[in-house]
């Protein structure tokens, strides 16, 4: 379903009216977590003044250590539902658990399933019966071919709006958190017809390894990025180090648009 073979147009999938697929460029841009209402506000404003179209922000958080911040669960989501209200921006969050794939819904204009979670097959198949779009992350430890698998999971329950995300994947490289597969953007828009867009945030753990790998996803011709903001990334419960902050973010911003994307 969704292999190139038998759909050899490359698909659009549309979030909230945004458009991601060939020639967008779409930038998602929000907190990494959300942590307040004025953080969340603060956070979505720097990100569309850049000419971010879609918010990010995880409520649900799949944290590595069980005593990191988990997210503020339900209470996130009607923060992020407000802001949404408030600057028209359509919501992607993160569902991490099959049982929450109704509620999460009920908030969300995209659904996203994290790289641990690629392989949770109920969730997969959970979020493929949502009616939501979904953007699936690749495992860090996953080939291109079980992350097309994966897709193939959420497709099966009638749901063909998918984007596919790198993220990086677990190397041998220690300095960057995770290694940015760039080569997996050309090698899924060929073997698939979804959109395949990149996480430059999360791979490189760095801000400064933002503008940069964002210049080498649209020079591959990636669909789009994905990136953390924040206003404080000093104060952030998550991964401030890798946040944008406003000046970082209007020079991405201007990269963006000034580089043309490859269709
Ligand atoms: C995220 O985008 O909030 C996240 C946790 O990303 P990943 O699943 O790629 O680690």
């Amino acid at each position: 379903l969704v292999s190139r073979e038998n759909h050899p147009d490359r698909s659009v999938v549309r979030v909230g009216g945004v458009p991601i697929g060939p020639g967008t460029m779409t930038l998602i841009a929000g907190p990494c977590a959300v942590e307040t209402p004025e953080q969340t506000l603060g956070a979505a404003q720097m990100a569309q003044a850049a000419g971010a179209t879609l918010l990010r922000g995880g409520a649900f958080k799949p944290r590595t250590s069980p005593y990191a911040f988990q997210g503020l669960g339900e209470k996130g989501l009607r923060i992020l539902a407000e802001v949404r209200a408030e600057t028209g921006m359509p919501i992607v969050t993160e569902v991490v658990d099959a049982n929450d794939v109704d509620l999460v819904s009920s908030y969300a204009d995209m659904l996203q399933v994290g790289t641990r979670n690629m392989q949770n097959f109920a969730l997969l198949q959970a979020v493929g019966g949502a009616g939501r779009p979904v953007m699936l992350k690749r495992g860090f430890n996953a080939t291109i071919e079980e992350w097309l698998m994966a897709a193939e999971y959420i497709a099966q329950r009638g749901n063909l709006d998918i984007v596919l995300c790198e993220r990086g994947i677990r190397t041998f490289e220690k300095a960057t958190r995770n290694t940015l597969d760039i080569s997996a953007v050309p090698v899924a828009q060929r073997m698939s017809h979804l959109p395949v867009i990149i996480d430059p945030s999360h791979s490189g753990g760095r801000r400064e390894l933002v503008l940069p790998l964002t210049r080498a996803a649209i020079a591959v011709g990636a669909d789009g990025v994905i990136i953390d903001v924040h206003p404080h990334p000093e104060q952030a419960l998550c991964d401030g180090p890798q946040a944008l902050v406003n000046g970082d973010l209007r020079e991405l911003a201007k990269t963006v648009r000034e580089l043309p994307p490859l269709v």
